[in-house]
């Protein structure tokens, strides 16, 4: 799962808070205990007693009283145990058995942390975005025009092929899925379909990095600048499940976008992670602003989608 440190960091101190406090509120509960019974109190400061008397008599070797201590103990532990079963007082559990709050299990991170950390990047990322209103099924083709155009295009179709292969990746994700570069005009849909992605493989558990080119390049190159030795954003666009960069083109652009996206767009084909990218430049503007190199990738990498209709805003804005 490729989630950014920070959410990593925030569910392992989730798991060690939730320890805290159910410790908390048991050292709370034996304290409100010893305040009301006396007979409790007694036990604990017999078996503080006993435990002293346990260790010098293991000392001195004198083992037929260290067995009568022993005994005593178990005795007086019973008691103990019995008195906090009848108040309802129970050592608080682990709240992950297999790592005992640890958040590694057998040298590999834990599944307790995955998921917390998973439940995490989603309440992030539906909190940052319009999660709710983009799916799969509010995607409405009505809106595409159902009449040839003149190349013989048809984009009602057009969209309607592009929507099942974006059902096809989020079900098949994250194997034998190509990345995306959907083309087109402003308002034709490429947001909508990407949000829905983010939506459905983030809901699934997949680490996924959403935003424009602008702020992704942006968040890098001054975490790059700044000297801080961080390098987190540029980490998460390269290590998140997917990655979805919305609006490419429209970005401040400087040698160092350039070259980071670059990078960006070649080592995710070479470790085979996806990358969904929206833009309203074509190919030749593309290769124009970047490179050549770029559009390359492109080519070799990416299923390209061309979006056509009409601005879908300007006809809701119509209708309201
Ligand atoms: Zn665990």
């Amino acid at each position: 799962m490729g989630y950014s440190k920070e959410i990593y960091a925030k569910a392992f101190k989730f798991i060690a808070d939730t320890k805290k406090a159910k410790e908390r509120a048991y050292e709370a509960s034996l304290d409100e205990l010893r305040k009301q019974n006396e007979g409790f109190r007694n036990i604990e400061i017999r078996l503080s007693k006993l435990g002293a008397e346990l260790v010098t008599t293991a000392i001195s070797g004198n083992t037929q009283r260290l067995t009568q201590i022993k005994a005593e103990c178990e005795l007086v532990n019973s008691e103990k145990n019995r008195i906090l079963r009848s108040a309802g007082i129970e050592k608080p559990d682990f709240y992950c058995k297999n790592c005992e709050d640890s958040g590694y299990f057998n040298g590999e991170l834990c599944s307790c942390v995955k998921d917390v950390a998973k439940k995490f990047a989603f309440q992030e990322l539906s909190a940052s975005l319009p999660l709710n209103d983009c799916s799969f099924d509010s995607f409405d083709l009505n809106y595409y025009p159902d009449t040839e155009g003149a190349d013989g295009t048809n984009p009602r179709k057009r969209a309607a092929a592009i929507l099942n292969l974006c059902r096809k990746f989020a079900n098949d994700f994250p194997c034998c899925v190509r990345s995306l570069l959907f083309m087109g005009d402003a308002g034709l849909g490429k947001t909508h379909l990407s949000l829905s992605l983010v939506r459905e493989l983030s809901a699934k558990g997949y680490g996924v990095v959403y935003g424009s080119a602008q702020n992704l390049f942006g968040a890098a190159e001054k975490e790059h600048f700044s000297f801080s030795g961080n390098t987190t954003a540029e980490e998460s666009l390269l290590g998140c499940d997917l990655l979805v960069i919305d609006d490419l083109g429209t970005e401040f652009y400087s040698a160092f976008t350039a070259s980071l996206f670059y990078n960006v767009i070649n080592s995710r084909l070479l470790s085979g992670k996806p990358t969904v990218i929206n833009t309203n430049l074509s190919l030749d503007e593309l290769e124009k602003r970047y490179s050549e190199r770029i559009v390359s990738r492109f080519i070799g990498g990416y299923d390209m989608k061309k979006f056509i209709g009409s601005d879908i805003r300007q006809i809701k804005a119509l209708e309201k």
